[in-house]
C-alpha cells in the first residue's frame, strides 16, 4: 500500500520546538508560570472569561462533569454522533447519557430532539460542534434556561470557530477543548475548560488538582481535601507548545478553509457525493471534511468505496461509530440503545467517509485527494 495522507495531522516548526525545549531546560516542567500563561492566551482568544488547562479533551469533560455538580441518577443529553468521551465521561460520576437524533444538514445534536428527551432526571445538555461547526445556541439556550440545565459544550472540533459572530468558548457554562494531534492546534496531549463563572472557574481548577485546597493561616505545608479530584493537570512544556501553536490557530483555519474550499469546488457538481454544509450565520473551524455517499447512484458499499480510496493512498476515516452502536450504550450502564433508534445520525452514518484535510496538506496533495476521489467515484458509479 501506499504511504496515506492522513486524514488529520498535526503543524509543529522549528519555532514550537525551540519554545519546548526552553522549558524542559527550565526550573519548571510541570506547574510552574507556562501553564497560566497558556490558560490566558485561550481565554483571551476565545474571549472566556476563565479557562483552565487539563491533561487532555477527555480530562476537560471528567472536570466539567464533575463541578457540573451531576450526581447519580442524573441524565446527560448529547448526540450519538461524537467521539465516546463526551458521553461516557459522565458515567463515572453515576450519570446516564441520554441521546437525541440529529439535523441532517449541519450534522449537529436537534433543539427539536432534545426538548423530546428532557426528563425531571435531566442535568446537563452536552452539544458537540461537529466537524467544526456550531450547534445551533440560541435555540440550546432557550430550552437550557427554561429547564433550568447546564450546557456543556464539546467543541474539541472547533477552537476558533464561531457562532453569530461569538466565539466558541465566549458562552456556553462550561466549553471544553481538544489539543490532540489531529485538532485546531495541539500540546500532544492536552484540554481546556472555559467558563465565565468566576465559581465554577474555581472548582475546576480545585478538582484537577487531587481535590487539594490550600489552607496558609494553619501552616505553609497545610491543604484540606474535602471532595478527592483527580490529577488531570497539563505539563508546562506541554503549555509552552501551546502558545506558540496558538500564534498559529488563525493561519491554520485560513488554510483549512482554503481546502474546503478546492474541495467544495471540485466536488459539488458530483451527483454521487453530498459535499458538507456550513449555514450562513457560522464560520466553522473545520475540523474534517466529510463526504456522502449517495448509495442509490452508486453501485458498490460504503465499504469497498473506503477500502478503495485507502489502497489509492488516501488516510480515510468515519467520524464516528454512533453511540447507539457501541456496546455500552447497548448494555450494562443503564442503557438499552441499538441500531434503528436514531434514523438522520443513522443514515448519515451508513454513507458518511471523511478525506484528508489538515493545514500542512500541500496544494499537491490537496488536488491528489480531488483526483483521487473522483477516480474512484467514477469506477463504481452506475
Ligand atoms: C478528541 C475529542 C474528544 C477527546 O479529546 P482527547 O483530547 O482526545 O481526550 C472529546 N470529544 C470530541 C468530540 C473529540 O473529537
Amino acid at each position: 500500500m501506499k504511504k496515506l495522507i492522513p486524514y488529520g495531522h498535526q503543524w509543529i516548526d522549528e519555532k514550537d520546538i525551540k519554545e519546548v525545549v526552553k522549558i524542559l531546560k527550565s526550573d519548571w516542567v510541570t506547574q510552574g508560570p507556562k501553564i497560566e500563561e497558556f490558560e490566558n492566551a485561550i481565554a483571551k482568544y476565545c474571549k472566556a472569561k476563565y479557562a483552565v488547562a487539563v491533561s487532555s479533551g477527555t480530562a476537560a469533560l471528567y472536570a466539567a462533569y464533575a463541578v457540573a455538580g451531576i450526581l447519580p441518577g442524573n441524565e446527560i443529553i448529547t448526540t450519538p454522533l461524537t467521539f465516546a468521551a463526551t458521553s461516557y465521561a459522565a458515567l463515572f460520576f453515576g450519570a446516564k447519557p441520554v441521546f437525541a437524533d440529529i439535523q441532517e444538514d449541519t450534522l449537529n445534536i436537534d433543539p427539536v430532539e432534545i426538548e423530546k428527551k428532557i426528563t425531571k432526571k435531566t442535568k446537563i445538555i452536552s452539544p458537540v460542534d461537529f466537524a467544526g461547526h456550531p450547534c445551533d445556541y440560541d435555540l440550546i439556550q432557550k430550552i437550557a434556561k427554561k429547564h433550568k440545565l447546564l450546557v456543556i459544550e464539546d467543541a474539541a472540533h472547533a477552537l476558533g470557530a464561531k457562532y453569530r459572530g461569538k466565539k466558541i468558548g465566549s458562552f456556553s457554562d462550561m466549553t471544553i477543548l481538544s489539543f490532540h494531534p489531529v485538532k485546531t492546534i495541539t500540546t500532544g496531549e492536552g484540554g481546556m475548560i472555559l467558563t465565565n463563572d468566576k465559581k465554577l472557574y474555581e472548582k475546576l481548577k480545585i478538582f484537577r488538582n487531587h481535590g487539594i485546597i490550600k489552607n496558609p493561616k494553619i501552616g505553609g505545608w497545610y491543604y484540606d481535601i474535602k471532595n478527592p479530584g483527580f490529577n488531570l493537570r497539563l505539563t508546562d512544556f506541554q503549555s509552552a507548545l501551546g502558545i506558540s501553536q496558538l500564534k498559529k490557530v488563525d493561519k491554520f483555519i485560513k488554510r483549512r478553509r482554503e481546502i474546503v474550499a478546492r474541495y467544495n469546488s471540485a466536488f459539488k457538481n458530483i451527483k454521487e457525493i453530498k459535499i458538507p454544509v456550513e449555514r450562513d450565520y457560522v464560520k466553522s473551524s473545520w475540523h474534517i471534511y466529510i463526504i456522502r455517499l449517495q448509495l442509490d447512484k452508486l453501485k458498490a458499499s460504503r465499504k469497498e468505496i473506503f477500502e478503495s480510496m485507502q489502497k489509492e493512498g488516501l488516510g480515510v476515516q468515519v467520524h464516528y461509530v454512533l453511540l447507539n452502536l457501541q456496546p455500552f450504550c447497548q448494555e450494562g450502564f443503564g442503557m438499552s440503545y441499538g441500531a434503528g433508534d436514531f434514523p438522520v445520525a443513522e443514515k448519515y452514518y451508513s454513507e458518511a467517509i471523511t478525506i484528508p484535510l489538515f493545514p500542512k496538506m500541500t496544494d499537491k496533495e490537496v488536488e491528489y485527494v480531488i483526483k483521487t476521489v473522483k477516480k474512484v467515484i467514477n469506477r463504481y458509479k452506475k
